[in-house]
């Protein structure tokens, strides 16, 4: 089969791969309608992350059952399922308390620009749909698999709670979605914190009231004008810089709530100034799992339409263009069609 692996900074090819085959009994192999590249591809794109030379790409995924394992119990072939980027036996106590990401058992998934795909632990990193869902639907269930299932995660571990004021930092798909998971969780104020004209217009439409184009202790200053010198109830933290964490964590009330989402590179917290800050702090990988059943729930009642951040669709071998509009900010999501 065609698959996309990353050879070294800004070399994304596609190129004959083996078809995937079960290897554990408890895995299953699932044929992908399509696929997407993730902002968090794009750190080892451009080198800042390190990975092994010729690494198969793509961790967001949902599609058909085409095989399971003997000691698979709860799929069969035919089930449209959608699973996130780490595998988790939800048995184990961390998964118990929601935590699946970090299963004893967590084995990251890799390899999904691809049109076919095995999921280790299938039984208890899949979620399969009751019904098969439309076309219209896949780009919102593909979009579960991670980016929604991370920003609702980051507005969860933020306390969003009905009537707040929400502050967002970061505009990629995963604080888009953030704004569209703290709209639903009842917030009144939505603070998204963004540059870009077309991202702030699909800010908007997910449920933004104001648009902070500020950055660094600029658009802390901002957040505090807006919210009578008082900061945010919960900000969402999604890009995982030292300005970005810097900026959630102070434009966050005493007693406030950070949640934050964006993969750290480099970011370093100074005791002092946190414990003085007041503000409580959690975040980390997104256990999507956690919330897969109730957002597929969403998608398919019409509530929520992660689908939108996918503002460019291409063909699986052209996926080299679709790094480089992400990677240039041309593009906030791209989609791909094996
Ligand atoms: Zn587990």
């Amino acid at each position: 089969m065609q698959a996309t692996v990353l050879y070294g900074p800004h070399d994304v090819r596609v190129e004959d791969r083996p078809e995937p085959t079960i290897e554990e009994p408890t895995d299953a192999i699932i044929s992908l309608p399509v696929t997407c590249i993730c902002g968090s591809d794009l750190w080892p794109y451009r080198g800042i992350s390190v990975f092994p030379a010729a690494t198969p790409m793509g961790h967001e995924y949902c599609g058909i059952v085409e095989e399971v394992g003997r000691g698979v119990t709860s799929l069969r072939r035919g089930q449209f399922v959608i699973g996130s980027f780490f595998a988790s036996d939800n048995t184990c106590p961390h998964c118990h308390h929601g935590y699946q990401s970090s299963c004893q058992h967590a084995t990251p998934v890799g390899g999904a620009q691809a049109p076919r795909l095995r999921v280790p632990l299938a039984d208890g990193t899949l979620v399969a749909t009751r019904d098969l869902p439309d076309a219209d639907h896949i780009p919102s269930m593909l979009a579960l698999s991670d980016v929604m299932g991370t920003g609702w995660f980051a507005a969860d571990a933020a306390n969003v709670k009905p009537g707040a004021t929400v502050v967002v930092v970061g505009d990629g798909a995963v604080g888009l979605l953030g704004v569209l998971s703290a709209k639903q969780m009842g917030a009144e104020r939505i603070i998204a914190m963004s540059r870009h004209e077309s991202r702030q217009r699909l800010g908007r439409e997910f449920g933004a009231t104001d648009i902070v184009t500020e950055r660094g202790d600029e658009g802390v200053e901002r957040i505090k004008q807006l919210t009578n010198g008082v900061g945010a109830d919960s900000v969402l933290e999604c890009v995982g810089t030292q300005e970005s964490m810097m900026q959630a964590i102070k434009s966050t009330r005493p007693g406030g709530y950070v949640g934050y989402v964006g993969v750290p590179h480099g970011v370093s917290l100074d005791g002092h100034q946190l414990f003085f800050s007041h503000v409580h702090l959690h975040g980390g990988p997104a256990p999507v799992r956690r919330y897969l059943s109730q957002l597929i729930d969403l998608v398919f009642k019409g509530k929520i339409n992660p689908g939108k951040v996918f503002d460019l669709v291409l063909p699986l071998d052209r996926v080299a263009e679709g790094y480089r509009a992400m990677d240039e900010r041309r593009a906030i999501k791209t989609l791909l069609r094996p």
